[in-house]
């Protein structure tokens, strides 16, 4: 990866091969980034996507390869337990120009992955609610 500072903005280039949570999680570790938001877009031959499902609270994963575009990718940044904690979702199109979304569990790049993370300064944290059994935002 390759990444350029502007201000508050982080310019991020991920390369092929590399998992785009992941890399983005050790990122802002490194960079010391508890809050802010990512934008994204690139392209991805393995991602696997999420959907919560409200009546049984679980999460209803997919993966997807071949090629597919990430137009785009879009979440924040917060903490949670003393850890960085990525919320990101992805919306794919296929080679017919279709598209998937959803939670982003993982996405490897294929071609390339161009981001933005806007670093809000303060720390933004989760708990986890028994109700919904979601890690919500505690904005106390
Ligand atoms: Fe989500």
């Amino acid at each position: 990866m390759q990444y350029k500072q502007i201000k508050n903005k982080y310019i991020i280039r991920i390369d092929p091969g590399e998992e785009i949570v992941e890399t983005l999680k050790k990122f802002c570790k490194t960079h010391n980034i508890t809050a802010g938001t990512i934008t994204g877009l690139g392209a991805t031959n393995n991602v696997s996507i999420g959907l919560f499902e409200l009546k049984t609270k679980t999460y209803h994963s997919k993966t997807f390869t071949d090629d597919h575009e990430i137009a785009p990718l879009y979440g924040n940044i917060t903490t949670m337990n003393n850890d960085i904690y990525l919320h990101l979702h992805i919306n794919i199109c296929d080679t017919k120009h279709q598209s998937y979304s959803g939670h982003l569990n993982k996405a490897v790049v294929s071609a390339t992955f161009e981001g933005v993370i806007e670093q809000i300064d303060g720390t933004i944290q989760r708990e986890f609610n028994e109700t919904m059994k979601l890690n919500l935002l505690s904005l106390k």
